[in-house]
């Protein structure tokens, strides 16, 4: 891409666990603040395991005047607990949230969580229009899901409950991305829906992840990682390459952002963003 590229961008950090974490984020951060972006986003750990840590984060980033968004779930809290939180996030002067039914914690077992429906309900209840309301979609189907058919229905719920906007799962596949919107199209949702950009680093990492949250890693790309496997910088060239070309496609096929998965470093999206010419 020759031209500055103009597609708005934001950025995701896990949550930080400790203050060592926590500088190390401030780091990649400060190493990507320079990419004009939108807003940066820091997860909520599985089961509302990081609920300080991601507040803690948070509160201090807009404290400095960043515009960050908090990930929430219900995890194992109640109304009460959940409520608070996002008083204090009113009274820091937080406008978005990304919000989620979580991951379970290890150990949960099948105990049965708050749908995101749910919560965008309980916010919007609670909040009125304080809140600007990202929601998680799937374009390769959440799996869980049983079908297509209930995946845009309950991905519709949570637009209906007052979403704003949605990010996607990461995927390499973009032809997923565009039927995805078109079933969402047929189905009357008109939100904007974000994809999720997952920097290819490291093989092992990526194919772990993907098995947890269901992301298809096509043969193609994983025979060429395998090849590479074990030559750090072959890899990250040559993922820097794969995920400059499908941000390309998604930006001619009219995505409305990117949001970038960073794992709190700055280095791989960084490249592919100055690839993009931003
Ligand atoms: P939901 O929208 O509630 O859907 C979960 C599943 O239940 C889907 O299969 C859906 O089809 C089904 N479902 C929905 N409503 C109903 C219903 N009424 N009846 C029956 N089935 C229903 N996880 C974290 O723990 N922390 C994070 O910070 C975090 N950040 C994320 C950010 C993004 C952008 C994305 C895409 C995912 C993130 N996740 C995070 C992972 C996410 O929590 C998991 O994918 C989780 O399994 C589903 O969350 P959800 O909000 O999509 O759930």
């Amino acid at each position: 891409m020759s031209e500055a590229c103009k597609t708005p961008i934001s950025f995701e950090f896990s949550a930080p666990k400790t203050e060592a974490a926590f500088s190390s984020l401030r780091r990649a951060y400060s190493r990507l603040s320079r990419f004009q972006h939108e807003f940066i986003s820091v997860t909520y750990g599985a089961g509302g395991s990081t609920r300080d840590g991601t507040k803690h984060a948070v509160t201090a980033l807009s404290s400095e005047g960043f515009t960050v968004a908090p990930h929430l779930s219900f995890g194992g809290d109640d109304e009460a607990t959940i409520a608070g939180l996002l008083e204090d996030y009113q009274a820091a002067g937080i406008k978005q949230l990304v919000a989620l039914r979580g991951d379970r914690q290890s150990g949960q077992g099948s105990a049965k969580m708050v749908h995101a429906a749910e919560l965008v309900e309980f916010i919007r209840a609670r909040t009125d229009d304080w809140f600007t309301i990202h929601v998680a979609a799937y374009p390769e189907i959440h799996p869980e899901s049983i079908s297509v058919a209930t995946e845009i229905e309950f991905f519709k719920q949570k637009v209906d409950a007052g979403a704003d906007c949605a990010i996607t799962q990461y995927f390499f596949n973009v032809d997923a991305y565009q039927q995805f919107l078109a079933e969402c199209h047929k189905a009357g949702i008109t939100t904007p829906i974000v994809p999720g950009i997952m920097p290819i680093t490291n093989l092992a990492g990526l194919q772990r992840f993907s098995s947890i949250c269901g992301a298809d890693l096509p043969r193609w790309l994983t025979k060429r990682l395998e090849t590479l496997d074990g030559d750090d910088v072959a890899v990250k060239d040559f993922g820097c390459e794969v995920v400059t070309r499908l941000c390309e496609r998604l930006i001619e096929a009219g995505a409305p952002g990117l949001h970038f998965y960073t794992l709190n470093q700055s280095k791989p999206s960084a490249r592919i963003l100055e690839n993009l010419g931003y």
